[in-house]
This record gives structure tokens, C-alpha cells and sequence, in this order.
């Protein structure tokens, strides 16, 4: 037997984008289009801030969302913390961190009118502790700057590596390969990056997200999921009991599952014959 994503489908997506800057406008404009889901990552002491940044040699503007769109312009996705003021979790004391990770926490659910429970590491910056800072502030994963050019599911979600980086060379490739493969387990293809890139003037970088877009919405077997929404929902699938002649849902969600061509849903509470 083995799980599936909700609605039977074998493989997800999900995109994470960092520092909440003005280019985010036009990347949920995007994301909507597509129906794709994602989750931002925000600095809530830098709200309403101006740019511009210089990054790898280019200048881009960067002007921070401003804290009174924040409700409206990340509606229908997952705002997560990314640390108040953007501290290294790597380089501070636990009293600093936890300052840094309460106040935005506080400040982002104030002002989403939703629960916060992700991260992304600023610098992508972490040690063995920080997921014990993270969820003493009721966060439930947090996602790092490691690529792993795969479609695995993280075995810690507090130390969830993602796919690539949507400037990454092999990303078309990767998405090539998770639009055509067939996975025998369940598949992520996870894109993270800042929208202030986007607006680098090398190539269109724009155009060449949108291409990528296009190639994977719209599709029956991936669901599209916020970061949080797929924590959840693996966890639970982890959660349950399996043995050679029957399985246990213990947790309050609906399953997906399948052996062989029979598929089934878990009820919660329910355990099932194999
Ligand atoms: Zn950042």
C-alpha cells in the first residue's frame, strides 16, 4: 500500500518566496493565473521599507510590502515568518532569536488575521537548536536554502530542503522530468526564490518562471499546496499505522491511499482491512 496526495494525485507543488518586496504583487498575480498555491515568507519589521537592493551584481528596486496590503495582497496563500528583521538564526543568542521569531510572529498573524506556523531561514542560517526556538513559537516547519534537484519529502520538516531555486539551470529539466515521470512514492518539486530576482535584467526571468508555470498547472496528477498544507497532510500520512494486513488512521483527515489499482480514502479513526 502506499499514500498519495489528496484527491489521489501522486505528486505536489509548492513555491516559497522570501523578504516580501513589491515584485510579490506581480508573482500572486501570476500564481492566481495559474491556480498554483505558494507560501511568503515576510520580515514584518521591514514592512513599508524602500528600496533598492543590489544583488549578484544587479540593482533592482525593493520596496517591502506595505503592512496595510499585506491582508489582501497574500489572500489565498500561506504567509510564513522569515524573522522580524531578517536575523541569521546561526548567528544569535537564543534570547535575540526568540525576540526576532515572537515579534514577527505576533505581528504577522495581527495583520493576516491567520495562524503562522512556517519559516524559511533568513540566509538560509540555522544550527541543530533552531528547531527547538521554532516550535517553542508554535512553528511547524521551516524551510532552508539546500537544494536537493529531487522530488523527496523532507524526513524533518524543520529542516525541509527544498527542490531548487527558480533561477537554478537545472530547474527546466527538473520540471520536465516531474511533469513526464510516473513515481512510484509520493512527489514534491519544490521552487523557492525572491521575486526582487525576478526583475533582474539578464534574460526574463518572468518569462521563463511563466513557461514553467504553464508546463505544470492545470494537471490532474499534482495538487497544489501551500507549505503548510503539505507538512500536514505528509505528517498525518506519517502518523498512521500500517501492517501487513491492515492500516490505521488515527488522525482527525481524510487519507488518500492505494494497493495496487484499488484506491481508498482513510476515513479519520478508521482502520481498514488490506
Ligand atoms: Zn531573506
Amino acid at each position: 500500500m502506499r499514500f498519495l496526495f489528496p484527491g489521489f494525485r501522486p505528486k505536489a507543488l509548492t513555491f516559497s518566496y522570501d523578504d516580501g518586496c513589491c515584485q510579490d504583487r506581480r508573482l500572486t498575480e501570476l500564481f492566481r493565473k495559474y491556480g498554483v498555491r505558494a507560501t511568503f515568507n515576510l520580515n514584518s519589521g521591514f514592512l513599508g521599507c524602500k528600496g533598492p537592493i543590489t544583488h549578484g551584481g544587479f540593482t533592482v528596486p525593493f520596496d517591502r510590502s506595505e503592512p496595510e496590503e499585506i491582508g489582501a495582497l497574500y489572500r489565498g496563500f500561506e504567509v510564513a515568518s522569515h524573522n522580524a528583521t531578517h536575523y541569521n538564526m546561526s548567528k544569535h543568542t537564543p534570547e535575540t532569536i526568540r525576540e526576532e521569531l515572537t515579534a514577527d510572529t505576533g505581528a504577522l498573524r495581527r495583520l493576516t488575521e491567520q495562524s503562522v506556523e512556517g519559516f524559511a531561514y533568513p540566509c538560509g542560517g540555522f544550527n541543530h537548536h533552531s528547531h527547538e526556538f521554532l516550535a517553542e513559537a508554535g512553528i511547524r516547519y521551516a524551510r532552508t536554502g539546500i537544494s536537493t534537484y529531487n522530488f523527496t519529502l523532507p524526513q524533518n520538516f524543520y529542516y525541509w530542503n527544498p527542490t531548487c531555486h527558480d533561477r537554478s539551470p537545472r530547474l527546466a529539466e527538473l520540471v520536465r522530468r516531474f511533469t513526464e515521470g510516473e513515481p512510484e512514492e509520493m512527489w514534491l518539486l519544490y521552487i523557492w526564490g525572491h521575486s526582487f530576482e525576478l526583475d533582474k535584467d539578464d534574460i526574463d526571468r518572468w518569462d521563463n518562471l511563466e513557461s514553467h508555470l504553464q508546463a505544470l498547472s492545470g494537471r490532474v496528477d499534482i495538487w497544489y499546496a501551500e507549505n503548510i498544507e503539505i507538512c500536514d497532510y505528509v505528517t498525518a500520512c506519517r502518523a498512521c499505522e500500517v501492517w501487513k494486513d491492515r492500516v490505521y488512521n488515527p488522525t482527525e483527515r481524510e487519507i488518500f491511499a492505494c494497493r495496487g489499482a484499488e484506491r481508498f480514502v482513510l476515513a479519520p479513526g478508521e482502520t481498514r482491512r488490506l
